[in-house]
């Protein structure tokens, strides 16, 4: 039987209810629990495809090809249970689904109403695509109160009705804030948020109450009693160092102990939690400490790279050392020297990222990590990069560069109009549509048997990584660019997509084409990270 934890978040945004779901998400499956995540979103965008990094953060892909919320990432990190594309959606993909539906005449002449057929389409959401699991956390993104969110509520609510409370439950994320002039916390925005809530039906059954500092046991018997529940459901959720302590912290606050005693379920046998240890104790003392340098267009935001830095950080635990990331904006090296302020790092790295502005900054960081010798990393746009530099730089073409930026002699980057998806050829076009278009999702690649990424994942031939691009490096230039001394080490199958790129006579530069920070998990950290900041440990030995 399945059951539904369903977490709304109140007072403010950013209360971090992602990691709340993740975490539980872990303390279930730690307790021998199969568990899925998933997470609604109320905004009217069918994905967070077409928004900008600025805007929403990072556009985590799934290995089906879905461009989904960030907090998929968390889910996929804390439960290793890899997202499909059916655990996400938003108003955008409801309202289509239903307008479509509407137009091919499904309703039977039915005057179509958010109740109950847009709150139906949200429910056939939550129970769709699912197997033996036990138990659905299902996160309502934005915040109690506001409008786009109240189909979602009203969803949720019914489902309470339908599946029965033994087997729905609400979790309810709110903020106790500290006041310093009087020195205390307030427990009246959680009151107000959970009187939101009961206006649409909804009775919380645990809070869950982030905090600045402990929360004393009076305070905890006011929120209860305000909010009209159990003393021992509000739980405590006090600021920790590291978001991987965050499991640890729920369960000594009992979380998932209340959650067992809602549905009933087995509470003798307590969660396995010794890898989370584990995880936490090398997190907190590390042997030593590295600089990567992340030169990219989004440093200001860095929500954008949030599994480039969990993944960063999965290598330093893996390599027992603590990472300070340097982020340098990299239209800085359109102005100034790259030697200021790279010549102490030990490792560079260029992420993904889309358009022209910066892009020379990057190929500058590219070319001061090749001619240095400082361990590079060069992801999606970073490998693209990589190639103009070396194209530029060591083949003699001065011209090169992508056609992202515009037509140019030498193209050595380019969009590509046809390639093939397992037995379907996908096709696209210069003025085709933005959304949903770039090439997704999981896709093979083989590696060249001797070359160091062959190496590095342990000598499979073949691996499967995610991408999230439109441009690819031109097969046309290969030869050219192989005489300089680049090697074409993960192709495509079909060997028409340069998947990976490296060059042999350098400490560590390796470009790839997909993101291997989807993947990275703490217990499983991605070995081209794992490899990346091995060799700046070797690198800091050097200095
Ligand atoms: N802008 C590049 C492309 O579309 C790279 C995208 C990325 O880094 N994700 O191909």
């Amino acid at each position: 039987m399945t059951r539904f934890i369903f977490i709304t978040g109140g007072v403010v945004s950013s209360l971090g209810k992602g990691i709340a779901s993740a975490a539980l998400g872990a303390l279930l499956q730690a307790r021998g629990f199969k568990v899925r995540l998933r997470k609604l979103d109320p905004y009217l965008n069918v994905d967070p495809g077409t928004m900008s990094p600025y805007q929403h953060g990072e556009v985590y892909v799934t290995d089906d090809g879905a461009e989904t919320d960030l907090d998929l990432g968390h889910y996929e990190r804390f439960t290793g249970v890899s997202s499909k594309s059916t655990d996400n959606v938003t108003t955008g993909k409801i309202y289509s689904s239903v307008i479509a539906k509407e137009r091919r005449g499904d309703y039977l002449g039915a005057t179509i109403q958010v109740i109950p057929h847009v709150t139906d389409a949200i429910k056939e959401f939550v129970l769709a695509d699912l197997k033996d699991d036990d138990f659905v956390l299902c996160e309502i993104g934005g915040t109690v109160g506001d409008i786009e969110g109240l189909p979602f509520l009203e969803a949720i609510r019914q489902l309470g009705n339908e599946l029965g409370r033994e087997r729905v439950m609400y979790v309810h994320l709110t903020l106790i804030p500290h006041i310093p002039s009087s020195g205390e916390l307030k427990t009246k925005p959680t009151q107000h948020s959970v009187k939101e809530l009961l206006s649409v039906g909804i009775q919380p059954d645990v809070l869950l109450c982030r905090s600045d500092r402990e929360i004393p046991p009076a305070e905890r018997r006011k929120i209860a009693l305000f909010c009209n529940v159990r003393e021992e459901a509000v739980i405590p959720a006090t600021d920790v160092s590291s978001i991987y302590e965050v499991p640890l912290s729920y369960h000594a606050e009992g979380f998932d102990d209340q959650v067992c005693r809602h549905f009933g379920v087995a509470r003798e046998q307590g969660p396995d939690l010794h890898g989370w240890q584990e995880i936490v104790k090398r997190i907190q003392s590390p042997e030593g400490e590295v600089t990567i340098a992340v030169v990219g267009k989004y440093v200001h935001m860095l929500d954008s790279y949030k599994s480039l830095i969990e993944a960063l950080s999965h290598g330093g635990i893996a390599n027992h050392v603590r990472l300070n990331l340097d982020w340098i904006d990299s239209e800085v090296f359109e102005k100034e020297n790259a030697v200021r302020q790279l010549g102490d790092v030990n490792g560079i790295l260029v992420p993904g990222g889309f358009g022209e502005r910066g892009a020379e900054g990057k190929i500058a960081a590219v070319q001061f990590a090749r001619e240095k010798r400082v361990p590079y990393f060069g992801i999606c746009f970073g490998m693209q990069m990589a190639v103009v530099e070396i194209a530029r730089h060591l083949a003699n073409l001065e011209e090169a560069n992508s056609t992202e930026f515009g037509s140019t002699k030498d193209p050595v980057v380019g969009l590509m109009t046809e390639w093939m998806h397992g037995d379907s050829l996908e096709r696209r076009s210069e003025d085709g549509e933005l959304g949903g278009t770039m090439r997704l999702g999981a896709y093979p690649c083989d590696l060249e048997p001797g070359s160091r990424v062959h190496e590095i994942y342990g000598g499979a031939g073949h691996i499967s990584e995610r991408h999230r691009h439109r441009f690819e490096v031109n097969i046309n230039y290969v030869n050219q660019l192989a005489s300089v001394g680049l090697r074409f080490s993960g192709m495509s199958p079909d060997g028409k997509l340069p998947e990976i790129i490296e060059m042999a006579d350098h400490p560590w530069f390796i470009g790839v084409q997909f993101h291997p920070e989807l993947k990275s998990r703490p217990f499983e950290p991605h070995p081209l990270f794992t490899s990346f900041i091995e060799a700046a440990v070797k690198q800091s030995r050097l200095v």
